[in-house]
């Protein structure tokens, strides 16, 4: 890393930050990759992804973010962690040899001495008076402690980064741990869920809750067995992302309940995209191994319900839940309200 880069890095960075504040992005390794990444306009097909938000001013959710992390950032998702934490060793490596040749091989430095030596020769040569020596003798004093000074500041920034990267990898840890996946259906999990709620609910954005619970899925477990109910979880969840367009996220809420987050649409194209959900799950057909037998009658029960001004995130579920309840009570494999 150059002076220049160095120097480009900290410009970028500078403008990084503050959008991310605008944007209520969390102040993690991976989100600062992201919005570095997009402010340095690096990756086209990233920047158009956050495009839209960005023009709209509108909060970017912990899921999108990740998402967009581990789709233009990180390359797979196994690895991301562990490249990221290779990375930031490599750069204080990388740092603080850096620091070491630029102090040594310093063009300033080397002029300074060059000029100081010339002096030192004219001593010799020309013959100067005492005061002329003192002088560059002086010059020669001045220069050395102004190096020593940079050499101090270099090593104290050395130090804030090293000690920086020890927060960064910490931070790591965390995140690794604090995974918004669902291991089985590859959805977003519960805690990703409540992440993204309670902030779309505290930016005051209009956005519409689907929950969904599917139909008698105690007894698909008692007729076949648990293997073929999880077969089937991850059948609607493959259902769920293909329903999943416009900025949709789609969750595993709890066992076999799931949910959709739809932003910036109101009651009616939200029960739209449910009623799109229902049908394509009815349609869903899995092969049970043991018996043989094809597994085609899998229906869920809708609730939707649309945020309502000021109200906060445990009223909207309660009362999709409400609705998932009567769609359940009239018969299942249905969207409430009609
Ligand atoms: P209802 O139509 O009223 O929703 O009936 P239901 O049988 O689906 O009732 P309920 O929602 O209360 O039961 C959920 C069942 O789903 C209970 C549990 O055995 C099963 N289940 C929850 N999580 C999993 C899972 O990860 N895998 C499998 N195979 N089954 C699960
Ligand atoms: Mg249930
Ligand atoms: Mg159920």
């Amino acid at each position: 890393m150059s002076q220049d880069d160095i120097a480009k890095a900290t410009h970028i960075l500078k403008q990084t930050v503050p959008l991310m504040m605008q944007h209520k992005v969390a102040a993690t390794p991976p989100n600062y990759a992201l919005w570095y990444t997009y402010v340095e306009q690096s990756n086209p097909d990233l920047n158009s992804s956050l495009d839209s938000i960005v023009k709209e001013k509108k909060p970017c959710t912990p899921s999108t973010n990740e998402t967009l992390y581990k789709q233009y950032i990180a390359g797979t998702q196994e690895t991301s962690f562990d490249e990221l934490k290779r990375n930031l060793e490599l750069m204080v490596a990388e740092l603080s040899s850096t620091m070491n040749t630029t102090l040594l091989d310093s063009s300033d430095f080397s002029q300074k001495i060059d000029t100081s030596f010339a002096q030192l020769e004219r001593v010799e040569n020309e013959g100067l008076s005492m005061d002329q020596v003192m002088d560059t003798v002086r010059l020669l004093v001045k220069e050395s402690k102004s190096i020593r000074h940079s050499t101090s500041f270099f090593t104290s920034q050395l130090n804030n980064a090293t000690s920086e990267i020890a927060k960064l990898k910490q931070q790591l840890q965390e995140v690794q741990k604090d995974a918004l996946f669902d291991a089985l259906s590859g959805l977003y999990n519960r805690r990703a869920f409540d992440k993204d709620i309670q902030m779309l609910c505290a930016s005051g954005d209009a956005f519409s809750l689907v929950l969904l619970d599917l139909d008698h899925f105690k007894k698909l477990n008692d007729d076949y067995s648990h293997l073929l109910g999880d077969a089937v979880i991850r059948a609607v969840a493959n259902r769920l992302k293909a329903v999943s367009r416009e900025g949709i996220s789609a969750y595993r809420y709890g066992g076999e309940e799931f949910a959709l987050i739809v932003p910036d649409k109101d009651l009616r194209i939200a029960r739209h995209y449910a009623e799109t959900a229902r049908r394509s799950i009815e349609k869903i057909a899995v092969k049970d191994k043991q018996s043989g037998r094809s597994v085609s009658s899998i229906t869920a029960s809708f609730g939707v319900a649309e945020i309502d001004e000021k109200e906060s995130a445990l009223s909207l579920i309660g009362r999709a839940d409400k609705l998932l309840y009567e769609a359940k009570q009239l018969g299942r494999n249905r969207v409430m309200p009609l």
